[in-house]
């Protein structure tokens, strides 16, 4: 057992962190670790800060592994924001933090999940930081592309890119971590496109297994604007579902935790201190909950698009898998009902629509265009 086994499909990337953390070679105090959505980039990064901790250099179940993977380790600080921004006011503990001597680790490790999500002036701030780093702090910046950070950034940092890991191994490790059946870990793997966390999802939650469903039928279903629009209500609602699932559960408990560290009962009315953060919790879970429901989409969207995918490869004749083979009759009738050319110009919308979406306009605005594109042209 190591640290580095949920990791999966990146040897090379395990190969550059583990032996940084064993003394090997290449030790920095900065690193940017890069790769496309659910390649593992925290995962890789907890790791990584798990095998520094470590004094077997990451065996994965002494005291110091799991604390630092589970987020409790004193000298390991992980950071992800609810937010479209990290904020200067969210930075500056960091830097803050990043000047104190590890407590009881041999490093203070810090661990930015959307380092791609800094601003000019954050970025700025955290640049300061880098620059003039203490002797045993290390800077773990995640982001999709080296590009989504700032270039002086950047040039501080050791770059690690990750790839999308096989469909292979992404199966294997939902059969070996979570006990899925292998058929059930084969599918998932292959039709989350190996995206690591939505592999698991569909493989341990039925739900999502029949939402996706819904969703790969939609297209066949839109025939006139009418449809597109009923279409695309159905979409928004269901992402919006999905996301509600997701985060009522934190909601409540967070709730329940800021009011018992108040002192404050949870019936009968608030004292106007309490309630001012209450409202300040409930507008932060509203945001969250936006931008919940905006991945989901999103995912949605990767998902509609993957069936486009499978289209044109049909179309096309090309010699690779289907990423949904159990919906080959529904992509072999799109496929003889179009040409590739439409199929291009699909899949380009759906890109346009993702785009909306990231940009904020209103998700049923931009699914029922996008849902409108996607009606078959005999018949417009
Ligand atoms: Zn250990």
């Amino acid at each position: 057992m190591s640290v580095w086994d949920d990791v999966v499909g990146q040897p090379a990337a395990v190969r550059t962190l583990s032996g940084a953390a064993e003394g090997l070679s290449g030790m920095t105090h900065a690193w940017l670790l890069t790769g496309p959505p659910g390649s593992g980039r925290s995962t890789a990064a907890r790791a990584f800060a798990a095998a520094l901790q470590c004094p077997q250099g990451g065996c994965g179940s002494c005291h110091e592994c799991r604390t630092a993977l589970s987020g409790a380790h004193p000298d390991v600080t992980l950071v992800a924001t609810e937010h479209v921004f990290l904020r200067v006011e969210d930075v500056r503990p960091l830097v803050s933090q990043a000047q104190q001597r590890p407590s009881l680790g041999r490093w203070r490790v810090i661990v930015i999940e959307d380092a791609d999500r800094l601003n000019d002036t954050s970025g700025n701030l955290l640049l300061k930081a880098i620059e003039e780093p203490p002797p045993r702090t290390v800077w773990l910046l995640c982001a999709p592309g080296p590009d989504d950070v700032l270039v002086t950034i950047r040039s501080r940092c050791r770059h690690v890119g990750l790839r999308v890991p096989p469909v292979a191994d992404v199966a294997a490790l939902l059969v070996r971590r979570h006990g899925v059946d292998p058929a059930v870990a084969a599918f998932a793997a292959r039709a989350a496109s190996s995206h690591v966390g939505l592999a698991r999802r569909l493989a341990t939650d039925e739900g999502a297994r029949i939402r996706r469903r819904e969703v790969l039928k939609l297209p066949e279903q839109i025939s006139s604007v009418g449809a597109a629009v009923l279409a695309a209500g159905q979409l928004v609602e269901v992402a919006a579902e999905e996301a509600k699932e997701a985060t009522t559960a934190r909601d409540a408990t967070e709730r329940a935790a800021l009011l018992h560290s108040l002192g404050a009962e949870a019936s009968g009315t608030l004292p106007p201190a309490v309630r001012a953060q209450v409202r300040q919790l409930e507008e932060n879970q509203k945001r969250r909950a936006t931008r919940a429901q905006r991945d989901v989409l999103d995912r949605t969207m990767i998902d509609v698009l993957s069936l486009y995918r499978d289209v044109l490869v049909v179309q096309l004749g090309a010699e690779v898998d289907l990423v949904n083979a159990e919906s080959a009759q529904d992509v072999e009738r799109l496929a003889r009902s179009s040409t590739p050319e439409e199929t291009v110009r699909r899949m380009d919308a759906i890109g346009v629509a993702r785009d909306r979406i990231a940009a904020n306009v209103a998700p049923l605005l931009a699914v029922e265009a996008l849902m409108v594109e996607l009606r078959p042209v005999r018949g417009r």
